[in-house]
């Protein structure tokens, strides 16, 4: 089987009306960083458009690449950021008071990473399991004592897991639901593991942050939608799912939390869900023109980025990228930014430092490297800890140092 196919349906509503807008041209996956100089004639590059559903309005990758040689080696690991720690924490006491969930409720995380948010809810005495396809990952999160099935979520899976465990009280996804290629089957799959009283609790991206704040780079093949609260509402309909709530939140850039019921305890989705979707629509973000004019903006935004990094190199001016994510690697393959403009970036997660970005085969060095070069710019490519980053690097800032925060205009702080 090749790697890569093109979809001709909606992933939501199964409709053929896919209108592509943004156009990436052929990148390299954003996540596959390369260990040496001689891996860059053997790196593979795919295809990437952006599309609209004119049917149901949910954004989409029509490009899937074989999920197996996406995240069965995956080297994000959700502990190495404090923002997300914070995250975690609050995000189970939240649910743990919601649910009222007591010691010996089971609660189960799909893509559970390396098990730093059920961590979180193993201080209140809940039960855990993990789902996470990736082996390297599942066995970290073993190995901190959060039990780990390494595989891919999915219906059958979660019939055999609510014969194994019994039936789970929440069933969390976070930044999960985007990277399936059959959302409608995974939330099935959710709504199946659960008790009556239960709650499927997802967070994903929200296109609303993507387009007002020119998030195009959080585009990259392991996201295959971009949700609205509107497509969440189909996605929860479609799986026999009624919304109980949806919230925005500050993470990733801007991100939406579905909070459902398997089991219907009224007329309706919850009223506040509604009206959020009537909101989208006074917006636009159910239309065409909305994305037309996104993809116009994202490549005005990639002559701006170019200009400014150009200039600075006339002037002699050594510029270093901070964070190696993969939005990164949209950005920098999307604007042609290479080892020219950028000769380097750091990272804290080790997995990456000694690597090469994808594409643009931009070294990832320590953080320690800002310190030891003194470049007289860093560009922030994971804008989304911008002020986390700030805050760590203050002795660079005290010598002179000056930052880049490229979206949603790039601006020098
Ligand atoms: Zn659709």
């Amino acid at each position: 089987m090749s790697a890569h196919r093109k979809r001709t349906s909606c992933r939501i509503c199964g409709g053929p009306r896919l209108r592509p807008f943004l156009d990436f041209g052929a990148m390299p996956l954003a996540n596959s960083f390369l260990r040496s100089e001689e891996e860059f004639a053997g790196e593979q590059a795919f295809p990437m458009e952006m599309c609209f559903c004119e049917d149901c309005s949910l954004v989409q990758l029509r490009d899937v690449i074989d999920p197996e040689v996406l995240f069965r080696n995956y080297v994000y690991v959700t502990g190495t950021s404090e923002t997300v720690r914070e995250h975690n924490r609050r995000y189970a006491e939240t649910v743990v008071k919601l649910l009222d969930l007591k010691p010996g409720d089971l609660v189960v995380e799909a893509a559970s990473n390396d098990g730093s948010l059920l961590r979180c809810f193993q201080e209140y005495g809940v039960r855990t399991l993990g789902v996470e396809p990736a082996a390297n990952i599942a066995e970290k999160a073993r190995a901190a004592g959060v039990e780990t099935v390494n595989e891919f979520f999915s219906l059958r899976l979660a019939r055999q897991l609510k014969a194994h465990y019994g039936a789970a009280r929440a069933v969390l996804a976070n930044n999960v639901l985007a990277h399936v290629d059959s959302p409608v089957e995974f939330a099935g799959g959710a709504a199946h593991l659960l008790e009556g009283s239960g709650r499927f609790i997802a967070e994903v991206q929200y296109v609303g942050d993507l387009v007002s704040n020119l998030e195009y780079d959080i585009a990259y093949h392991e996201h295959l939608c971009y949700f609205s609260a509107a497509t969440l509402v189909r996605l929860s309909e479609a799986a026999g799912m009624w919304v109980t709530g949806i919230e925005r939140h500050p993470v990733q850039g801007g991100s939406l939390r579905l909070y459902a019921a398997p089991q219907r305890d009224r007329a309706d989705h919850a009223p506040e869900a509604l009206a959020f979707v009537r909101e989208e629509e006074e917006a636009g973000l159910n239309r065409w023109e909305c994305y037309e004019e996104l993809a116009r903006k994202a490549a005005d935004h990639r002559a701006a980025l170019r200009n400014l990094l150009e200039r600075f190199h006339e002037e002699g001016k050594v510029v270093a990228g901070y964070g190696a994510p993969a939005k990164g690697n949209t950005l920098l393959n999307y604007c042609g930014i290479g080892p020219q403009l950028l000769p380097f970036t750091v990272d804290r997660n080790p997995l990456k430092v000694g690597s090469f970005t994808p594409g643009m085969h931009i070294p990832v060095l320590p953080v320690s490297a800002i310190e030891e070069r003194r470049p007289d710019y860093v560009l922030i490519l994971a804008w989304n800890f911008a002020d986390e980053i700030m805050r760590q690097q203050t002795d660079y800032r005290i010598r002179g140092g000056k930052f880049v925060i490229p979206v949603p205009q790039p601006r020098i702080v």
